[in-house]
C-alpha cells in the first residue's frame, strides 16, 4: 500500500516511511492510494471474533507488505492484551436503539490508548528493524500526553519528552503522566501555557539540527498509524448491531477530527454506516461547518470536556481532500486561507459530498451537564463530559431516524473528570481499581520555564543514546 500526502508535494511512500514521518513534508497529511474493500460475508464474519482478531483483518491491507502477517497479528495481540476488559470496546444500552460504545479500557482511561498503544508497538518495531533510535516530543493538555507515556514506557528504540502547562491539567491526568517510573519517559511541567508548551514543540522540530541529532518525531492524530487503529471499533459495533444486514449510525465527541474521520473510512472500505454525527461541545467550529459551509476560526473557550477544546481539526484535511476528487491544488488553497485569514470556504462539491454522510451538532455547557443528570437518572449509567456530548447529539439523530441503531462513543472513562461528573449527577465516580491507588503514588516530573534552550538543554541531557 502506498500513501500519498493530501497536498500533492511530497513523494508517496509506503506504511513504515509514512508512520515514521507524520507529518508529509510538504504539511499535507499521508492517506492510502486506495480505500480497501471488505466483504460482506467478511464483514458479517466479524461477529464474536476477538477484538485484535478483527483488527488485524481491518489493518492488514493498510500495512500491506511492510508488515509481514505474523508481526501484524503478533504486535496486535500485545496491544489489546493490555485492556482491562476482555471485549476491548464493548457495547451497553442505555435507551431504546442508543449504545454507548465504551473505549475507555486501556490504560490511561481515554480512547486514545485504543491507537496509541498500538503506534507504541509498531514504531518501536519499525525503528528496531531499522536499527534506529527516535525521541517522541510533544505537548499536551491531558489524554495524549498520558497515553503516549504508557505506550512508549521502557520501549527499547525510544525516549518519551511530553511538555505540559504546569497547573492546567488535572490531577489524575497529571499523575498519570508523573507516576509512571519507566527511564525513558519523561514529564515536562512548563511554566506557561498550553500554547506556550505548543510553540516549544513547533521550536524544536523547527530546529533542523537538534531534530536530526535526536530523531525527533511527533503522536499526535496526523499520524495515520493512529487514524487506522481507530477504524476496528466500528466494525466490532456496527456488526453486534446487526450490520452488515442493517445500517448502524454513530455519534463521535469531536477534536481533531481523527476518530469520526475512521468511521468514515470504515464506510468507505464497505462498512453498513447511516450517518456520523459530528458532536461538539462549545467549540463548535466542525459543527458550524456543516451547517453553513464556512470554516472560519474562533478564539478557543475552555470547557468541561477540554479534550475538545480546539480550534483547527487537522485531521478535517484528510476529509476535504477525498470530499474534492482528491484535488490537492484546491486543497492548498484553502489550506493557505486558512493559516492566513483563519476561514476558507468549501466547495459546492465537498460540502454536498460531507453531507452525504456527517450531521454536525453541539452541546454547551449547560447541555452537556443536563445530559450527564439525564442519562444518570433515566439509566444509572455515568457519562464523562465528552461522552455526554456525544449522547446529546446522538439523540438528536434518533429523533431523526428512530429506527436506526445508535452508537455513541464513550471516550473517556468518568473518572478522568470527577467534578464535571458531580455536578453533573451528583456522583463521585471512582477510578477503576488499577489506578485506585494513583493518587499515592510517587511523582516524578522536570519543571521547566516556557523556554526553548532549557528544554532542549533538558532532552539533550536525558536521551539514552
Ligand atoms: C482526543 C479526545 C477526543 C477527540 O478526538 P479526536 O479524534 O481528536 O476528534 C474526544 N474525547 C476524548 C476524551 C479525547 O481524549
Amino acid at each position: 500500500m502506498l500513501y500519498v500526502s493530501t497536498r500533492g508535494e511530497a513523494p508517496p511512500l509506503g506504511f513504515s516511511d509514512a508512520l515514521l514521518a507524520g507529518l508529509a513534508r510538504d504539511g499535507g497529511l499521508y492517506l492510502p492510494t486506495l480505500w480497501p474493500q471488505l466483504a460482506k460475508d467478511k464483514i458479517a464474519g466479524f461477529a464474536g471474533k476477538p477484538f485484535a482478531e478483527v483488527a488485524t483483518t481491518v489493518m492488514a491491507p493498510f500495512t500491506g507488505d511492510d508488515l509481514p502477517r505474523p508481526a501484524l497479528d503478533e504486535l496486535l495481540a500485545a496491544t489489546y492484551r493490555g485492556f482491562r476488559h476482555k471485549a476491548v470496546a464493548p457495547l451497553v444500552q442505555i435507551d431504546d436503539n442508543l449504545f454507548i460504545l465504551e473505549l475507555f479500557h486501556g490504560p490511561t482511561l481515554a480512547f486514545k490508548d485504543v491507537a496509541m498503544q498500538w503506534l507504541g508497538r509498531v514504531m518501536d518495531h519499525e525503528l528496531r528493524r531499522r536499527g534506529r533510535r527516535a525521541t517522541i516530543i510533544g505537548a499536551t493538555s491531558g489524554d495524549t500526553g498520558a497515553a503516549a507515556i504508557e505506550a512508549f514506557a521502557d520501549l527499547p528504540q525510544v525516549d518519551v519528552f511530553i511538555l505540559y502547562p504546569r497547573g492546567r491539567v488535572s490531577d489524575v491526568q497529571r499523575r498519570q503522566m508523573t507516576t509512571p517510573q519507566a527511564a525513558n519517559v519523561h514529564a515536562i511541567a512548563v511554566e506557561g501555557t498550553f500554547d506556550d508548551c505548543q510553540a516549544i514543540i513547533k521550536g524544536l522540530f523547527g530546529h533542523h539540527e537538534f531534530a536530526d541529532r535526536h530523531g525527533l518525531a511527533g503522536v499526535n492524530s496526523i499520524n495515520w498509524a493512529r487514524i487506522m487503529a481507530q477504524v476496528t471499533y466500528y466494525f466490532t459495533s456496527a456488526v453486534a448491531l446487526g450490520a452488515p444486514h442493517r445500517p448502524v449510525s454513530f455519534s463521535v465527541p469531536t477534536g481533531n477530527f481523527g476518530d469520526v474521520l475512521a468511521g468514515y473510512i470504515a464506510k468507505r472500505m464497505g462498512l453498513a454506516v447511516a450517518r456520523l454525527l459530528v458532536a461538539t461541545n462549545a467549540n463548535d467550529i466542525m459543527a458550524r461547518t456543516l451547517a453553513t459551509g464556512h470554516h472560519d476560526v474562533r478564539g478557543v473557550v475552555a470547557t468541561q470536556s477540554p479534550s475538545m477544546d480546539i480550534q483547527i481539526s487537522s485531521n478535517f484535511e484528510r476529509l476535504l481532500f477525498e470530499a474534492n476528487g482528491r484535488d490537492s491544488a484546491a486543497l492548498r488553497g484553502q489550506m493557505a486561507a486558512l493559516a492566513q485569514g483563519g476561514a476558507y470556504a468549501l466547495t459546492p462539491r465537498q460540502l454536498a459530498a460531507i453531507r452525504a454522510d456527517f450531521d454536525g451538532g453541539s452541546a454547551d455547557e449547560a447541555a452537556t451537564s443536563a445530559e450527564i443528570a439525564r442519562t444518570w437518572r433515566a439509566s444509572g449509567y455515568v457519562l464523562d463530559p465528552h461522552t455526554a456530548v456525544a449522547v446529546k447529539v446522538a439523540r438528536e439523530g434518533l429523533a431523526r431516524d428512530p429506527a436506526t441503531p445508535m452508537v455513541a462513543l464513550a471516550t473517556a472513562h468518568p473518572a478522568k473528570f470527577p467534578e464535571a461528573v458531580k455536578a453533573g449527577c451528583g456522583q463521585e465516580p471512582a477510578l477503576p481499581d488499577y489506578l485506585a491507588d494513583l493518587a499515592s503514588r510517587p511523582e516524578r516530573q522536570q519543571v521547566l520555564p516556557p523556554d526553548l534552550a532549557a528544554v532542549e538543554r533538558f532532552i539533550a541531557a536525558h536521551v539514552r543514546s
